[in-house]
């Protein structure tokens, strides 16, 4: 479906190998597509972006960064198109600049005040895709436990949807769970418990925020695993084959919502609005790690933090190893609980066991719902 048709506009069957304008291709129509939306979201602040963030924008260098993406995309645009014979990603990198510098480029001008309100959080979505790109792919790149796997494996056209799923109704999502949940820290919370909080150093608070949110997220995991109807919006998230740092937003938005809002819930009673949002940076920045194709492990840390091969355990279809590893932050949370499965080695299978579900995103989202089933 979507992403078919995507995999069909861009692809060819010549080598994606350095040197072949593959890279600079997508880099091309990467820079070009973050260029393009950030005008928009100059041109359009009111619709296109979070009233969360609008605040604490830099809004100069941020100029100044969509002024490089252009020039970046057209560069890239003109070294792919010498080097790839079909050229429909370069093509469409430069046709993207071209429309940012047609529409006022950097320098769109952002009229009258603009207020909160519903948002496409299109704005976070862009930003969060570069920033996590930025981060996670040289890290693949460099240092993969797959080496063979590729940034561009198999259904990653199909996770980059997901992606935008997950962010775009950021604002419809966060209008149900996440903004009430930092404003309704002044209804909801427990002021001797704020108080007792308040009084701890800065890190403590953070390290006792991520610890309750672990210990809620564990049950609530537990819970999208045991319960029948609520493992058929989960096994979207088990169904990736290979793991890396775009595999780990295939989520269906049930299970998003639902993690979120119990993660959520718990420290809304006792934690002040900076610490939740240092957490929800934290919990994006770490999930996604621990997704990530990445081999190197710190043997001393992986016993208290979880690394990229302990969730990967999470995710594998061997037997040994199912219903395992359902905490996100510390592993030490499932010893309590006795769901902790760590050998020494690497994964060898990944997806679902003896179960399989709709290749396409939009099956993919109706089918929990109706329970249609797939026999394998
Ligand atoms: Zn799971
Ligand atoms: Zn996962």
């Amino acid at each position: 479906m979507i992403e078919q048709k995507i995999n069909k506009f861009f692809g060819d069957a010549e080598s994606s190998g350095f040197g072949t304008g593959w890279w600079s291709g997508i880099l091309s129509a990467f820079f070009g597509f973050l260029s393009f939306g950030a005008v928009l979201c100059l041109h359009f602040p009111q619709l296109l972006s979070t009233p969360d963030l609008r605040p604490h924008y830099p809004v100069h260098t941020l100029r100044v960064l969509i002024q490089c993406l252009i020039v970046a995309a057209i560069f890239f645009g003109v070294i792919s198109s010498i080097l790839r014979k079909k050229k429909t990603l370069a093509l469409t990198g430069m046709l993207l600049a071209i429309a940012a510098t047609a529409l006022g480029g950097s320098s769109v001008q952002v009229n009258g005040s603009v207020h909160g309100g519903l948002a496409i959080g299109l704005d976070w979505f862009l930003l969060d895709l570069f920033l996590m790109a930025l981060i996670y792919v040289p890290l693949e790149r460099l240092w993969p436990q797959y080496p063979k796997q590729g940034t561009f494996r198999k259904d990653w056209t199909q996770d980059v949807v997901y992606f935008m799923s997950t962010h775009l109704p950021l604002q419809i999502l966060s209008f149900l769970v996440l903004l009430p949940a930092t404003q309704a820290t002044k209804y909801f919370g427990v002021p001797v418990l704020q108080e007792l909080i308040a009084r701890m150093p800065w890190l403590l608070q953070f390290f006792l925020a991520v610890v309750v949110a672990d210990i809620a997220e564990y049950f609530v995991h537990l819970a999208l695993h045991k319960v029948p109807f609520l493992w058929r919006f989960h096994a979207v998230h088990h169904s990736s084959k290979a793991l890396d740092w775009i595999a780990g937003s295939r989520s269906h938005f049930v299970d998003d919502t639902l993690v979120r809002g119990f993660i959520l819930a718990p420290l809304m009673l006792g934690f002040s609005q900076t610490i939740i949002l240092a957490y929800l940076i934290f919990v994006t920045l770490h999930a996604t790690w621990t997704h990530c194709n990445f081999g190197p492990n710190a043997k001393w840390l992986e016993k208290f933090l979880v690394m990229p091969r302990y969730h990967h355990w999470h995710h594998t279809s061997q037997k040994e190893s199912i219903d395992k590893n359902f905490a996100i932050h510390f592993p030490w949370i499932d010893k309590i609980f006795g769901t902790y499965y760590f050998p020494k080695e690497w994964p060898e299978n990944y997806g679902l066991a003896g179960e399989e579900i709709a290749p396409d995103f939009l099956r993919q989202t109706i089918d929990p719902f109706i329970g249609r089933k797939r026999t394998p």
